[in-house]
Formats: structure tokens, C-alpha cells, sequence
């Protein structure tokens, strides 16, 4: 059964832009889905109001198990590390700020750093850091809260080409090992081929669905 559902999904910002119009999509679990289109067809408010982030205008957002909804994370596109804040305490910050129902410990701490292959840096600064270094920070700030659900706004948009296609398998990687579903924005096209169980593209003005392209991905997948 579906992880969630879009139905005839409107958004209309409080300066009277019309971000989405009739936008229609289901997820299901496992699925890695990107969504690609040009600037301004509205991805990343698409990924917003399924992060809770905002309310949708018109129209329905259903959640088939609320549970799910608790355990998504959100990759941003320019890491959001916090300056001040060593690799290991931007992992451990965010969550400190939730409460202690979701403290991890140290352990956690160490195995998300590990995932993403930054053991050795748990004290060095964001400014000490490449960009896909920072990239992958964020993402094993995302791993302690132990996500099901990734969700993924262009985060590899500022990276070169090397690094994007090194972090693009780290995210394969993860992505069957943990048995996420991904909802990845991007407005690469062959970035979304490589990665993409679905391609789903927008057009703008207003934001829309105009196609949802299965694709069969020729690497080995769980
Ligand atoms: P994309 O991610 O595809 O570039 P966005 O979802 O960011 O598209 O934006 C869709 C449309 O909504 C654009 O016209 C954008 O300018 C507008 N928009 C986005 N966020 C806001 C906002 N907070 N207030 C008003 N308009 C917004
Ligand atoms: P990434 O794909 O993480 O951006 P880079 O190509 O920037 O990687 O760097 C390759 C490797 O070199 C990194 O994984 C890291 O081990 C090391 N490295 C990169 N930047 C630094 C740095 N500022 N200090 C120490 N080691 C670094």
C-alpha cells in the first residue's frame, strides 16, 4: 500500500503565486523518486508540504500510516552545517534540540559518521571541510534520527561532477542497505536517471505534473 498521497494538490503562497496547480502523486515504500523540472515548477514545494513545512491550499495530503511521517528526513541543498559547531556536534545538535526521546548516543553518533566515511573528522569545523564533505555531514545528521523517508532538495547541486557521482552511490548505497524511499529533487536530468526507481517532471507556471517514467534500473537493487 502507499507511503503517502498528493491528491489535486494546489499551492498558493501568501503573495499570490501559484507554486503548484492539480498536482496528483503517490508514493510507495522503497520507491526512489526524483523529481526533476526547471526552476520554479515547484519541487521544493512539492518536498516542503510533504515535510510538513507549510500547508497545501487545496486539495489532500494523506499519510497512510501517520508513524512514517515522523521518521523522514530532509537533505538541504547547501548542507545547513552549522559554523560554529564541530562535524560531530552538528550531527548531535539538532537532535538535542528535539528532546531526549530522539538523544542518540555517542555509538549512533559514530555509526552515522562512519556511513558516510567521515570518521577521523568528528572534531574538525565545517570550514575545515570540501563541499561533499559538508554534503555528507548532512546526511549523517539525518541518519541518527534513523529516517525511513528521505527527502532530498537538490542537495548535490553545488557539487562537481566527481563528487556528485561519488555521492550519488553513497546515497544508492544507503538507499538499499536502510530500505528508504527517496523523494530527490534535482534539475538534472541524468542524475535522476541514474538514481530513479520513477522519474516524475514538472513544468512551471503554474506547477504541475506533466509525466511519471518508471525506470529500469540496470544496477543490482534490494
Ligand atoms: P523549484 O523548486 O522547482 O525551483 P519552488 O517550489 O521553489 O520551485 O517555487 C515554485 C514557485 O513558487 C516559484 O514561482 C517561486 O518563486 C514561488 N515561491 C517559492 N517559495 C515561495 C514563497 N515562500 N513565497 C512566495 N513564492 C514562493
Ligand atoms: P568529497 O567527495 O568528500 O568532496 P574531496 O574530493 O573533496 O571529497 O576530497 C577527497 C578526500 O580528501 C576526502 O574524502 C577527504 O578524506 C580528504 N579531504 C578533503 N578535504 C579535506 C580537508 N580539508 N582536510 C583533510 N582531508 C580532506
Amino acid at each position: 500500500c502507499p507511503l503517502l498521497s498528493l491528491q489535486n494538490v494546489s499551492k498558493v503562497y501568501a503573495n499570490g503565486t501559484v507554486a503548484l496547480e492539480g498536482v496528483n502523486l503517490t508514493l510507495h515504500p522503497g520507491e526512489f523518486v526524483s523529481l526533476v523540472g526547471p526552476s520554479g515548477c515547484g519541487k521544493s514545494t512539492v518536498l516542503r508540504l510533504v515535510a510538513g513545512l507549510g500547508e497545501v491550499s487545496r486539495g489532500s495530503l494523506d499519510w497512510h500510516n501517520r508513524e512514517q511521517e515522523r521518521q523522514l528526513a530532509f537533505v538541504f541543498q547547501d548542507a545547513a552545517l552549522m559554523p560554529w559547531a564541530s562535524v560531530l556536534d552538528n550531527v548531535h545538535l539538532p537532535l538535542k534540540l528535539k528532546g531526549k526521546r530522539l538523544r542518540p548516543s555517542r555509538a549512533n553518533l559514530q555509526e552515522a559518521i562512519n556511513l558516510v566515511d567521515l570518521q577521523g573528522f568528528e572534531q574538525s569545523y565545517p570550514r575545515e571541510l570540501s563541499g561533499g564533505m559538508k554534503m555528507r555531514v548532512s546526511i549523517a545528521r539525518a541518519l541518527v534520527t534513523k529516517p525511513t523517508f528521505m527527502l532530498m532538495d537538490e542537495p548535490f547541486g553545488a557539487l562537481d561532477e566527481m563528487t556528485r557521482g561519488r555521492l550519488n552511490d553513497d546515497v544508492l548505497n544507503l538507499w538499499a542497505q536502510k530500505h528508504w524511499t527517496v523523494l530527490f529533487v534535482t534539475h538534472n536530468i541524468y542524475e535522476a536517471v541514474y538514481l530513479s526507481t520513477r522519474v516524475v517532471v514538472m513544468a512551471a507556471r503554474p506547477g504541475r505534473i506533466v509525466d511519471d517514467i518508471p525506470i529500469n534500473q540496470p544496477h543490482p537493487r534490494t
